[in-house]
């Protein structure tokens, strides 16, 4: 794995590489809108994308655009950096589950300032924020939000 280094010298996390049947998230993201992949077949929403359908083996997709908030469904607090790209300490993953499409969940970072892990439970609500990270890439993150 490369590290990639930013303009101003800090080091990026490693990002994405967009494939066919995934360019049309990082597109999105890119737009600051947060879609889902759908298959054209038997209307099944599913993330993260892929090329085939689990359920029915369809090849065809859509991306649907969601309300951008959630729930969360579970997190991990990151204390020490495992890449040189993960410099602000101690950092919260979430794995958040859509309210419009609640079998969906995301994975992303929890983007509020001065929170603890005390400040977190279960099915506290969030939102999507939009992380430019470079040009081409903007990552879907969270931020929790009032009930
Ligand atoms: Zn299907």
């Amino acid at each position: 794995m490369t590290t990639e280094v930013q303009a101003d010298g800090r080091n990026l996390p490693p990002l994405p590489t967009p494939f066919e049947w995934d360019q049309g998230f990082w597109d999105a993201a890119k737009a600051h809108k947060l879609v889902v992949q759908r298959c054209s077949d038997c209307k099944k929403v599913r993330h993260f994308p892929r090329l085939m359908c689990p359920d029915c083996r369809s090849m065809e997709f859509e991306w649907v655009e969601t309300i951008g908030r959630g729930r969360i469904y579970a997190w991990s607090t990151l204390y020490k950096a495992f890449h040189p790209g993960f410099t602000d300490l101690p950092m919260t993953v979430l794995i958040v589950a859509l309210d419009d499409y609640p079998q969906v969940h995301l994975v992303g970072r929890l983007m509020n300032e001065n929170v603890t892990e005390a400040d977190l439970a279960v099915d506290k609500p969030v939102e999507v924020v939009f992380n430019d990270v470079t040009q081409e890439i903007t990552l879907p993150e969270f931020r929790l939000v009032e009930a």
